[in-house]
């Protein structure tokens, strides 16, 4: 997996170049709190849940079904979150996909079951760029860890800067025009 940071760092590039009147502030919590959510699988590992097993790490909780199942507890719960239904379920949603997808790019561990429940099959991006961290990896004071996280500055916070940075100038453009 890239670690939890870095899994945020997508919602958070969306949300912000976004803006709170489509992604209320607590839209974008809970976007980050739903990207971060499928790693809570590891709980497996401690209950002896076989790796490779539909509900082992980065099975079903990394799948677009619980993806999609989590956009649409958003879009009932999109008053409480200050948000139209449409922004609450396509925001969480896309977050908690892009947690399963981010992992798909991994150099390591197994591949992640997005197609569950249809398919127990494990998959891979065709690029797998992004150094995998386990939970023991000290980012700061290990070899491993520096490249880990020189691995996730480039291919993921890079990007998701690029991201926010083109969501917020558009957004800029649109209100400057319908200001005219
Ligand atoms: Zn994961």
């Amino acid at each position: 997996m890239p670690t939890i940071m870095s899994h945020i760092a997508v919602p958070l590039a969306v949300g912000i170049g976004l803006g709170p009147r489509i992604i209320s502030r607590r839209l974008l919590i809970t976007g980050t709190l739903a990207s971060a959510l499928p790693d809570l699988d590891v709980i497996g590992f401690r209950l002896h849940v076989d790796y490779a097993d539909a509900f082992g790490h980065r099975g079903a909780t990394h799948s677009l079904v619980f993806a999609f199942l989590l956009g649409v507890l958003a879009l009932t719960l999109a008053s409480r979150l200050h948000a139209n239904r449409l922004p609450a379920f396509l925001f969480v949603a896309f977050s908690a996909a892009s947690h399963g997808l981010l992992d798909t790019f991994t150099s390591g561990g197994l591949g992640v079951g997005l197609l569950w429940p249809l398919s127990e099959r494990r998959f891979f991006a065709p690029w797998r760029v992004i150094e995998v961290s386990s939970f023991g990896t000290h980012l700061f004071s290990s070899p491993r860890g520096v490249a880990v996280m020189y691995s996730e500055l480039l291919w993921v916070w890079l990007p998701a800067i690029c991201v926010c940075a083109l969501l917020y100038a558009l957004r800029r453009r649109y209100a400057a025009q319908n200001d005219k």
